[in-house]
């Protein structure tokens, strides 16, 4: 049986602890009393824990772990996913399915066919964004959780310095494949493969100057095929292609 994990808030070398929402759930739904054993995620490390002490008290609840050995756990897939803003739901489970996946971080921004309203709502937005992130990882039993950036306009996104390969999908591609894409990055890596940088495009697609600035700024546009996909599955596609080149 796996346990279950949990992500803490703060920890040292030898403890590690949860408080507020995880804390309370932990004690009073399942009940969590010293002795109790868990994974706990304590600066990216998975670590088999013992409870060594409850308190439940709202938003203040605390549950404290000694940490007792630590455990192999998978690193996060070396890839940022620019996510063009649209409708709120459709992006949140792109996000919460590409946490599940592996990404190491989300950049959501803000292109010309980003609605208005939804532009200006985005800041707001990201608070609800990181706690979709963090219970995906937990789920997913991650022993990270994955950056998501402050939303900022596509061209600032573009133009930013980057170690990554960087890549658009682009659904007026027509000949180079993501799966072409990985094989020429690939080759001209050597040992380590690059982290990679993936922009998605929102429900009404790049606009044309959006597309020349990804072209003048060196991003590869790539091709998921001759359908049209939605933006939210052309992510989860991709990323099912580069995690099954990578892992
Ligand atoms: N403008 C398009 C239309 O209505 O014909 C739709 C854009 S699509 C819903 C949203 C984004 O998903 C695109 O900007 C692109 O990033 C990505 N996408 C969808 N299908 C794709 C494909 N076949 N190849 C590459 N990217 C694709």
């Amino acid at each position: 049986m796996t346990r279950r994990r949990w992500i803490a808030e703060h920890w040292d070398e030898a403890t590690a602890t949860l408080v507020g929402a995880q804390a309370e759930h932990m004690a009073r739904v399942l009940r969590a009393q010293k002795g109790m054993e868990a994974d706990v995620v304590a600066g990216g490390h998975v670590f088999h824990a013992e409870v060594v002490a409850v308190s439940l008290a709202g938003e203040q609840s605390e549950v404290r772990f000694n940490l007792i050995a630590e455990l192999e756990a998978d690193p996060a897939m070396p890839i940022t996913l620019a996510l063009a803003i649209y409708k709120f739901d459709h992006i949140e489970w792109a996000m919460e399915k590409a946490t599940e996946l592996g990404v190491a971080a989300i950049a959501p921004t803000i292109a010309r066919r980003t609605d208005k309203h939804l532009a200006q709502a985005a800041e707001k937005r990201v608070e609800r964004w990181r706690r979709i992130a963090y219970e995906a990882a937990k789920q997913a039993r991650r022993s990270d959780v994955p950056v998501i950036h402050d939303p900022v306009p596509l061209a600032a996104r573009v133009k930013a310095a980057s170690d990554a390969t960087r890549i658009v999908l682009a659904e007026q591609e027509r000949t180079t494949t993501l799966r072409h894409a990985l094989d020429e990055i690939d080759a001209a890596a050597g040992t380590e493969m690059p982290s990679i940088e993936i922009a998605i495009g929102p429900e009404g697609g790049w606009a044309p100057a959006e597309e020349a600035l990804f072209d003048s700024s060196g991003w590869r546009a790539v091709t998921l095929g001759p359908r049209i996909l939605r933006a939210e599955t052309a992510a989860i596609a991709a990323l099912a292609v580069v995690a099954s080149y990578l892992e």
